[in-house]
């Protein structure tokens, strides 16, 4: 038996819709959220993500707007770029794409966004109010995770969740997202003594690890639900085979193309697991989805309508 595919791209789509509903629904009463996105330099990857983000604001009626100071930017001109969005009313999120050059202090950086605007929910406020419990900004890819598992009605509470990979920008958040969602979760790392016999207790498995396919059928329990976080660019000819061998369609596009994207769990996982969610088109769609959600909800929060949020939290 196949495994149920959980469909990012279907997912995403609806979010988009509901928030670009609630940002006309703002608009009426004179509130269009707005997004400031910083890209330094020329990294062909941010730049990507930037021109995804900024198309994705358009597309919802957010207000967008993208400062692209050069390669070689000082801290201290960084710090002042931040503190200027941080006071405009109009600005709700801030977000600085990264990886930043290396003479600039990154820390600092995205210690200086004001946390009442820092969408990528990255700040030790935000990371806080989610481990207490509080309303504020969620990183937006574990955010992505979550939604995926509501909308597919993948019940969590009372589950055995195990989260493989303890980042601060996906294992953590995802372990304290489905904590509080009543799930039990044991969050794993490189050090973890006997991974695919930890794995194997998971009703419910998140893979942020950043190692193309090392998910196996192996670790996965029987008519589980694998939620692949992980996205790899995979150009070896024999690591291709190791993941795809008898799968035309992609040998076909890796011979064109000289590479392919891998998550972290193995394709054949499929055959073992309940639900599973595909690379491309799984949890990476919803990352952007959720930025979008994230500037709406900042906006309500900064505003007006806080008392209405809050009691909706
Ligand atoms: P990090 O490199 O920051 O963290 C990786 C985690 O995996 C670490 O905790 C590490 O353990 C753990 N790990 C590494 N090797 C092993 C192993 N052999 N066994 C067990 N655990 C291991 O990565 P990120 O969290 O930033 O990203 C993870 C993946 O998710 C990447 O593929 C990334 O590209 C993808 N990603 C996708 C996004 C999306 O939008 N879909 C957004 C963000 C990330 P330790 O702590 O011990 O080193």
């Amino acid at each position: 038996m196949s495994a149920t595919v959980l469909d990012g791209n279907k997912i995403a789509a609806e979010i988009r819709a509901e928030v670009a509903s609630e940002v006309e629904k703002l608009m009426e009463v004179g509130m269009r959220p707005g997004l400031a996105v910083i890209l330094v330099g020329h990294n062909p990857a941010s730049e990507i993500y930037v021109r995804g983000k900024v198309k994705s604001s358009e597309e919802v009626g957010i207000y967008s707007e993208k400062h692209t100071p050069p390669e070689n930017v000082t801290t201290e001109e960084l710090l002042e770029l931040v503190i200027g969005l941080n006071l405009r009313d109009e600005i709700d999120g801030i977000l600085v794409q990264l990886p930043l050059p290396p003479q600039v202090d990154s820390k600092k950086v995205l210690m200086a966004v004001d946390p009442a605007k820092d969408v990528d929910g990255f700040h030790p406020m935000n990371v806080g109010f989610l481990s207490t419990q509080r309303p504020g900004l969620v990183p937006c890819t574990p955010a992505g995770v979550m939604e995926i598992l509501k909308r597919s009605n993948v019940p969590v509470a009372g589950r055995e969740a195990v989260v493989v990979g303890r980042s601060d920008i996906v294992g953590k958040p995802v372990a304290m997202l489905l904590i509080n969602g009543n799930a039990t979760v044991t969050v794993c790392h490189s050090k973890t003594h006997d991974l695919p016999a930890v794995c194997r207790r998971a009703d419910i498995l998140v893979a942020a690890i950043g190692r193309a396919g090392m998910i196996t059928a192996d670790f996965v329990k029987p008519g589980a639900t694998v939620i692949d976080v992980g996205m790899n660019k995979v150009t070896d000819p024999e690591e291709f085979r190791r993941l795809f061998a008898g799968n035309v369609k992609r040998e076909e596009s890796f011979k064109l193309k000289g590479s392919t994207l891998v998550g972290d769990v193995h394709p054949r996982v499929a055959e073992v697991a309940g639900a599973i969610t595909p690379v491309p088109g799984g949890v990476g769609p919803l990352t952007i989805a959720m930025l979008m959600s994230n500037t709406v909800r900042s906006a309500r929060l900064r505003r007006g309508n806080t008392v209405s949020e809050l009691s909706r939290a």
